[in-house]
């Protein structure tokens, strides 16, 4: 990695401003119902911690839009934060305001605060110099571990760099390395699973993936757009109309870069998007009217399993069927499954994406990959080749 880390720097003595991703999943009460991305931080919080630091949070939470909104206040995750490291956490009572400054000054060696939801300031998102440099004042150290906000340019994630020295907490590390590293250096046959519900969310993925796979395999509702596009009948499958000449020309380009592109054989029909509703199996190139595509069929289970044994890099983003309704699960728990297989055999296996994050988790195969891509956006943006804001202003090595 060409971007500089907390490994590199000295931080006795110094503050370190972090930005993580506390931005947790709660319930109607507000009780925390995956704590995460709270543990993904650990290690760089830790670390910081034996460094004999004073550790100032950030983060953001839900989308209170500028405003104090209690309903988004960090305590929550200040007190789970507080019950894994054995140490109090103070949370300010405000973002840079008078309790924010009080609650750093107040700091002693090996201590932690953190400051309220950056988002209860509308200056946070609107990346503001201003708010930036107020942010930037509890810091001697800027440190950027929150993968899951890197490919946006806000005050917390961006400007404050502007400010201070800037470098990579270890999951931000993590992300880099991996999932950089199979990109530009893969092991082959580097295989990318793409599937989902859209090929308009996929296409900045596939255009960029399209120049670096052996196999491209495509699954989930996106294929219908394809098979359309190709001149098959798709019943009442999901289709994007406006999508088909870029359908075509995405499989020319497959073509003419040598790579193979590779489409369900078999497909699961539904009668409507209920667990409870009348399926059918029918190959891809015979579904029926009044029939809507939701998972890929036993055939294809079969032939993705194939093509996945002999890979050695593996790129997956986009359930292959609606997994949500388990009778429509079974191509992407064959899908899971095949992937530990990559890893037993030395392979490599990557998933980006939050909806095959979780369907790799609620299959309990969340720790037989290689890695689970913390954050949704950034990662799909990350696999896109863009530049992500939040790693541009990293100090480079
Ligand atoms: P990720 O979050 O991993 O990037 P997406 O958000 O692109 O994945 O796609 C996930 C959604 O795609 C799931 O909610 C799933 O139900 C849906 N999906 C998969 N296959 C189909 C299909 N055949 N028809 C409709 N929706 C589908
Ligand atoms: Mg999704």
């Amino acid at each position: 990695m060409n971007k500089k880390t907390i490994e590199d720097i000295c931080f006795c003595s110094k503050r370190a401003l972090v930005r993580v991703d506390f931005n947790i999943p709660q319930d109607e009460e507000g009780n925390i119902t995956d704590d995460t991305r709270i543990r993904a931080a650990l290690p760089t919080i830790n670390y910081l911690l034996e460094k004999n630091a004073k550790v100032i949070l950030m983060s953001h939470l839900g989308r209170p839009k500028g405003k104090v909104n209690m309903k988004y206040s960090l305590k929550p995750a200040a007190e789970r934060l507080s019950q894994y490291i054995g140490k109090p956490v103070t949370l300010a009572e405000d973002v840079v305001g008078e309790s924010a400054k009080a609650c750093v000054e107040a700091m002693n060696f090996g201590d932690v605060v953190m400051l309220e939801n950056v988002r209860f300031d509308p200056r946070e998102e609107a990346n503001d110099p201003e708010f930036a440099k107020e942010l930037a004042q509890f810091g001697d150290i800027f440190v950027s571990d929150a993968f899951g906000t890197v490919h946006r340019a806000h005050a917390s994630t961006a400007g404050v760099a502007q400010y201070l020295p800037a470098v990579a907490g270890f999951l931000i590390k993590k992300e880099l390395e991996i999932m950089g590293n199979a990109l530009e250096n893969p092991a082959r046959p580097f295989v990318a699973m793409l599937g989902g519900k859209k090929v308009s969310d996929k296409i900045g993925v596939i255009e960029n993936l399209i120049n670096k796979v052996d196999i491209l395999i495509i699954g989930g509702g996106m294929s219908y757009t394809f098979f359309k596009a190709m001149g098959r009948n798709i019943g009442n499958s999901i289709l994007e109309a406006d999508k088909l000449d870029l359908a075509k020309s995405l499989m020319a380009k497959a073509e003419e870069k040598g790579v193979k592109m590779y489409f369900p054989l078999d497909i699961v029909l539904g009668k409507d998007y209920s667990n409870d509703t009348e399926t059918l199996i029918v190959d891809s190139d015979k579904i029926p009217d009044d029939w809507e595509g939701f998972d890929i069929g036993p055939k294809t289970r079969e032939f993705y399993t194939n093509v996945l044994a002999d890979a050695k890099t593996v790129v997956w983003n986009g359930p292959v069927g609606v997994f949500e309704l388990p009778i429509f699960s079974n191509g992407t728990k064959a899908i899971a499954m095949a992937m530990t297989k990559v890893v037993e055999n030395g392979g490599i296996t990557i998933i980006g994406g939050g909806d095959s994050a979780a369907a790799v988790e609620q299959m309990g195969l969340a720790d037989k990959m290689t890695h689970i891509s913390t954050g949704g956006g950034a990662s799909l943006e990350f696999l896109e080749g863009k530049t992500l804001p939040g790693i541009a202003v990293l100090a480079d090595k």
